[in-house]
C-alpha cells in the first residue's frame, strides 16, 4: 500500500523555491512548534514512534531526549551521506524539497535544545548540494534560519558541508571526524555523539528522511502519525528500488507492505522470462532473502525476524540472468575498497574475502575454500569497530549459505578450464535453460 506524506507534493513544479513551498503549506508547522513548549515538541515525536530512517532503525524522539540538558553549543547534524549502494531516496527529496528539511531540522533542534546544526553531503550530490545552498540562503532571508527564528527565542545557524564522497562517512563518528576536518574514521564508542559528538559537544545526528518527516509529525500530531503503518514500524517510508526490475525508482509506501507488492507492483516486477533469484531488502549490506520471502511486510521487526534488515530501505533485485558470485565478488571490492583501514577484522577480512572469490573464478579454489570464506564472514561480524565490516560479511555469508550448490558449480567449471578438474555435471540451472 503506498500512502504519500513526504512525496505528496514532490513533483510540484518549483517546490525547491521557499514561495512554492510556502505557498503548499510550508514552514507552517515551524510557526506551529514554535508555539508550543520544546518538551511538546519532544513529545510528539516519542508518541510518533519515529525510527531512524538511514539504517539503524533507533527512535528518532528517543535519541533527541538523550541530548543533556544546559546551555553548552548543542549541534543538529543531518547525514546527508547517503552512501549505501542502491539507495538514492534522500538524493530525490534534497534536490526537489530541500526546504522540507531545513524546516525539520529548525523544529528537532527546537526539541533537542540544539543551536547550531550541519548538513553533511556526499561530494557527488553537487546539485543537491547547490540546491540546498540556495534554500538556505533563502530560508535565512526569511528570518527561518538564524538568530530569534520567527521571533522566538530560538536561534540556529545552518551550515552546508561537502564531504569528498566515502562510504565510511556515512557512519555517523566517521561523519563527525570528517565534518570537523580529519580523515573520516570512526570512533570508539562510547562515549556516543549525544554525549561527546562533534567538537566534542552534545549531537543529535538523523539521517535526511528522517528529519524531513518531522514536520509532518507536527502537522498531524504525534499519535496520529503512529496509526499509519504497524506498531512497531510506524509511519510511511521512502523505498529505493533498482537492480532487475522493469521500474526502478524511488517509492513511498506504508510501512508493513508486502515486498511482493512494492516490487511488482511499483517497481514493475523482473523483465519478461526472467525471474527473482535474491533480492537485497534494505542496501547492500543486508543479508539477501528469497522469492519465498516476497509476501513479508515490508517493515523493521517482521525483515529482522527473516534474519534480514530493512536498513537504509533500498530494495535490490537480482534475477535468474546474474550469477551469484558476481553479485558476490563486486559487493566484497566494493566494501574492501572503502574499509578506511582502522581495525583488522575489517582491514583484512574484505582483502581475503576479495581474494578468496577471485581464486573462485580462477580455477585456484576447492568447495574447501566456501567453508573458509563462510568462517571469514564469520570472524568478522560482531568483531569489527564500527559496521562497515558486518556489511560486507553479513550479505557475503547470506550468499554462500543460500547458494553453495552454485558456488560449488562455478568452482567445479573454473577448475575444468584451468586443466585441474573433471568436466562439471551440468547445474540445475542450465537443465532447467535458464540463467544464461
Ligand atoms: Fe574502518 Fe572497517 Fe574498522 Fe569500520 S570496520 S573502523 S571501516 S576498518
Amino acid at each position: 500500500m503506498s500512502q504519500h506524506i513526504l512525496f505528496d507534493d514532490i513533483d510540484e513544479p518549483g517546490l525547491a523555491t521557499l514561495q512554492v513551498y510556502e505557498r503548499r503549506g510550508g514552514y507552517s508547522s515551524l510557526r506551529r512548534a514554535l508555539q508550543m513548549s520544546r518538551e511538546e515538541v519532544l513529545q510528539n515525536l516519542l508518541d510518533s514512534g519515529l525510527r531512524g530512517r538511514g539504517g539503524a532503525g533507533f527512535a528518532m524522539g528517543r535519541k533527541a531526549s538523550f541530548l543533556p540538558k544546559g546551555t553548552m553549543d548543542k549541534y543538529l547534524v543531518c547525514n546527508a551521506d547517503e552512501s549505501e549502494p542502491g539507495t538514492f531516496k534522500d538524493r530525490e527529496l534534497m534536490q526537489k524539497s530541500p526546504h522540507m528539511l531545513i524546516e525539520g531540522m529548525v523544529i528537532a533542534a527546537y526539541a533537542a535544545d540544539a543551536n547550531r546544526s550541519f548538513i553533511y553531503i556526499r561530494g557527488e550530490y553537487e546539485l543537491q548540494a547547490d540546491i540546498l545552498e540556495a534554500a538556505i540562503a533563502q530560508a535565512r532571508e526569511a528570518g527561518y534560519l538564524g538568530e530569534r527564528i520567527l521571533g522566538s527565542e530560538l536561534s540556529l545557524s545552518l551550515v552546508l558541508h561537502r564531504g569528498a564522497g566515502a562510504y565510511i562517512c556515512g557512519e555517523e563518528t566517521g561523519l563527525l571526524d570528517s565534518l570537523e576536518g580529519k580523515r573520516g574514521n570512526p570512533r570508539l564508542k562510547p562515549p556516543f555523539p549525544a554525549n561527546q559528538g562533534l567538537y566534542q559537544g552534545p549531537t543529535l545526528i538523523n539521517n535526511v528522511e528522517t528529519l524531513a518527516t518531522v514536520p509532518h509529525i507536527i502537522r498531524m500530531g504525534g499519535e496520529n502519525y503512529a496509526k499509519i503503518g504497524t506498531e512497531s514500524s510506524t509511519g510511511t517510508k521512502l523505498v529505493s528500488v533498482s537492480g532487475n526490475v522493469q521500474s526502478p525508482g524511488n517509492f513511498e509506501i506504508t510501512l508493513g507492505t508486502p515486498a511482493r507488492e512494492i516490487i511488482y507492483d511499483l517497481a514493475g516486477g523482473p523483465f519478461p522470462g526472467r525471474e527473482i533469484r535474491f533480492w537485497f531488502p534494505g542496501g547492500s549490506s543486508s543479508p539477501v532473502l528469497l522469492p519465498e520471502d516476497l509476501d513479508l511486510a515490508y517493515d523493521f521487526n517482521t525483515l529482522a525476524q527473516a534474519g534480514s534488515m530493512l536498513g537504509s530501505g533500498a530494495i535490490i533485485v537480482v534475477d535468474d540472468s546474474v550469477p551469484v558470485i558476481d553479485v558476490a565478488l563486486k559487493l566484497a571490492k566494493f566494501y574492501k575498497h572503502e574499509s578506511c583501514g582502522k581495525c583488522t577484522p575489517c582491514r583484512e577480512g574484505t582483502n581475503w574475502t576479495v581474494k578468496m572469490l577471485e581464486r573462485l573464478e580462477t580455477g585456484e579454489a576447492t568447495p574447501m575454500d566456501l567453508d573458509i570464506i563462510a568462517s571469514v564472514q564469520q570472524q568478522i561480524m560482531g568483531n569489527c569497530l564500527c559496521v562497515l565490516g558486518d556489511a560486507m560479511a553479513m550479505p557475503l555469508g547470506s550468499m554462500v549459505a543460500r547458494f553453495r550448490g552454485e558456488f560449488e558449480q562455478h568452482i567445479e567449471e573454473a577448475r575444468f578450464r584451468a586443466g585441474l578438474g573433471a568436466p562439471p555435471e551440468p547445474s540445475e540451472v542450465e537443465i532447467a535453460g535458464v540463467g544464461n
